[in-house]
């Protein structure tokens, strides 16, 4: 099995690629993909940058290029859940793309993409329940010896959860209370928002390929999100990227 890591942040894969075996690298269209060996798993990591469209194409190669099986996206996002916190782990159950809308034509609900006839893309049951083993395992095992306290204690972070359910995504970077309340009014209970998940959730449904998306929680998507969100990139959100993803590789 070939599996495609996808991360939205070059600060992530940076990491993760520090642990890849008999590495070799390809350019396609702009992106660096390292093919190789992680946690003995045959991967091809790549860093997807940001939006649906990057994150789309990018899957598209992994498929076509690579013929990966199967898809993983790691990444951050900001929370839309007013019980979700920083540092909380959100595996997608469900994704839509929050800025679709075609309803002013007949017969096309608001999030509906055209001619597929589905306005939110599932993960399979078993991907969401090793995403979330994977992420448990890392926050009850790895963490302590991964991330000093005092480090935690600055993002206030003690015991984060691991959470599942619905993820938006859209090509809108959210940094405004009133925008993250307005999503949260049109989509029931959205957990996170980000710019990518949904965008692979369409081609990885397209192409009939199993995918997890798997986001931890950087900011609260209002005014606080572009300060908070570099520092908690380099402290923390690589860390628990790297970890949770070798967990998943061990699980698959
Ligand atoms: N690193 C860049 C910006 C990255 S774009 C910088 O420092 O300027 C934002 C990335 O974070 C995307 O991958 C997106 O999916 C995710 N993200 C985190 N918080 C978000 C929010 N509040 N709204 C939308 N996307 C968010």
């Amino acid at each position: 099995m070939k599996i495609g890591v996808m991360g939205a942040m070059p600060e992530e894969v940076s990491r993760l690629r520090t642990s890849l075996l008999s590495s070799r690298r390809e350019t396609h269209g702009m992106r660096e993909y390292a093919v190789g060996t992680l946690r003995g798993r045959e991967v091809v990591l790549v860093f997807s940058r940001w939006g649906k469209v990057a994150a789309a194409s990018t899957a598209t190669t992994l498929i076509e290029r690579f013929g990966v099986d199967v898809l993983l996206f790691t990444g951050v996002a900001g929370a839309l859940d007013p019980a979700l916190a920083v540092g909380d782990i959100v595996v997608a159950r469900e994704l839509v793309q929050h800025d679709m809308d075609a309803s002013a034509l007949a017969g096309i609900a608001p999030f509906e993409i055209p001619l597929l006839g589905r306005s939110s893309f599932p993960v399979r049951g078993d991907l969401v329940q090793k995403a979330q083993t994977a992420a448990r395992q890392y926050l009850a095992l790895d963490l302590p010896s991964d991330i000093a306290p005092e480090t935690l204690r600055t993002f206030g972070i003690s015991t984060p959860a691991v959470v599942s359910g619905l993820v938006a995504s859209g090509d809108q970077f959210i940094a405004s209370a009133h925008v993250g309340d307005a999503l949260r009014r049109k989509l029931p209970g959205v957990l996170c928002v980000e710019m990518e998940g949904a965008a692979v959730a369409q081609v990885a449904h397209e192409h009939g390929i199993p995918f997890a998306v798997i986001r931890t929680i950087s900011d609260r998507a209002d005014h606080g999100a572009p300060v908070d969100f570099p520092r908690f990139l380099d402290g923390v959100a690589t860390h628990f990227t790297c970890g949770v993803t070798a967990r998943l590789l061990d699980l698959l």
